[in-house]
């Protein structure tokens, strides 16, 4: 399937969603990016999620979305431990569409500004 959306031209609005959790694989894999044990890795980049024993990624304040994933460069909008992340960010948002880019492109042709940014703040 042909692929809808271009992640290098977003602001990553997916990364500000509150709730990204991680497995302890990912967080395996995050100490192992950083030099860290598993432990360590839980207790510095993840917090409580809303489920038993969920675990999901701390934010950093943002000013497009309020918050967004600590891992987040505020500059280049790029994620900072791309060989690193978690799986469920492997996967998002599969090979078809993104709802997000889809609004944002829409908004971006009416408003005849290709570098607007849809924000929810
Ligand atoms: S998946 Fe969608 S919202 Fe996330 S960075 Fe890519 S285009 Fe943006
Ligand atoms: S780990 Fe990277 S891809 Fe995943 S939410 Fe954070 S910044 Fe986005």
């Amino acid at each position: 399937m042909a692929k809808h959306y271009d992640c290098d031209d977003c602001p990553a609005y997916c990364c500000s969603y509150a709730r990204i959790i991680v497995t302890d694989e990912d967080i395996e894999r995050l100490g192992q990016h950083h030099g860290m044990s598993p432990r360590e890795a839980r207790r510095t980049f993840t917090r409580k999620g809303e489920d038993k024993g969920e675990r999901i990624l701390r934010h950093q304040a943002d000013e497009n979305f309020t918050t967004i994933c600590r891992f987040i460069d505020p500059d280049t909008r790029g994620c900072t431990i791309y060989e690193a992340r978690p799986e469920i960010c492997r996967e998002f948002p599969g090979e078809g569409r993104c709802g997000y880019y889809d609004f944002l492109t829409f908004e971006r042709n009416a408003q005849d500004d290709p570098d607007w940014v849809a924000t929810t703040g």
